[in-house]
């Protein structure tokens, strides 16, 4: 089932067009992947589903309502919480306050949802009194994820969480986003230049280029694909 429907979507920054008609669906329960090289507009998508840009033109639903124009904390209620590009820690605050910063639209439940996040990130409880800011990259990711679980949505965006990582790290995180896509029923929407761990990973992929959709279809087909091959995977 569809649970996430955009549809001819074109959102600007002043004069720029920076997304020009892209149109997506995802299924309940499946890990997408947005592909695409620099400036292609995969940000920009993300932050106009979230409702932090607001789009010129099309429609975006999810579970059949509409939620464009809708304001951000309205669609992290409705269960769609992003994982921002950097991760954006607030690096004064405790690893634990950081972490309930992400229930903010949520009353109750925050105990039993802080022992799920740190039963996917030892680590985090180990140092859930440290200051956000002394956290490894790696880390951080690990704790805006876990942020990001802390408004239990149902549909979690993930912008770059390779950004900066080891290849080890990388396969790290991309291994718990697989975990709560299989344990905890959570959809995945993930944008990532690395393109090889995200079609491993995801269940679908589309490709953007200059605002547009350029290719989509299972991950199997696109990693069989000679143009995916040479611009995404480096065939030499
Ligand atoms: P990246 O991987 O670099 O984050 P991206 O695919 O996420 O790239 P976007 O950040 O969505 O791309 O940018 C899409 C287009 O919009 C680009 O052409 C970019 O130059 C332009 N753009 C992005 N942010 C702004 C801004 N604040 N002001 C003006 N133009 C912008």
């Amino acid at each position: 089932m569809t649970v996430l429907s955009v549809r001819n979507l074109e959102t600007f920054y002043g004069a720029i067009m920076a997304l020009r008609g892209v149109s997506i669906d995802v299924d309940e329960g499946e890990i997408v992947t947005i592909l695409g090289a620099n400036g292609a507009g995969k940000t920009t998508l993300m932050k106009t589903i979230a409702g932090l840009m607001d789009p010129e033109k099309g429609a975006i639903t999810y579970k059949g309502e509409t939620i464009a124009r809708l304001a951000p904390d309205r669609i992290v209620a409705k269960g769609i919480s992003l994982v921002p590009e950097g991760r954006e820690v607030f690096p004064y605050l405790t690893i634990e306050e950081n972490l309930k910063l992400g229930a903010f639209t949520r009353h109750g439940g925050q105990a039993q949802d802080l022992e799920l996040v740190y039963g996917y990130f030892p680590i985090l409880k180990e140092r859930r009194k440290q200051a956000a800011g002394f956290l490894s990259g790696g880390q951080q990711q690990m704790l805006a994820i876990g942020r990001g679980l802390m408004a239990r949505p149902t549909l979690m965006m993930l912008d770059e969480p390779s950004l900066g990582l080891s290849p080890l790290l990388t396969q790290e995180i991309f291994a718990i986003i697989a975990r709560l896509n299989a344990e905890q029923g959570v959809t995945m929407l993930l944008v990532e230049q690395n393109a090889r761990i995200a079609l491993d990973t995801a269940h679908t992929g589309y490709v953007l280029e200059m605002g547009r959709i350029v290719m989509s279809g299972p991950s199997e087909r696109l990693k069989a694909s000679d143009d995916i091959q040479e611009f995404y995977l480096g065939r030499t």
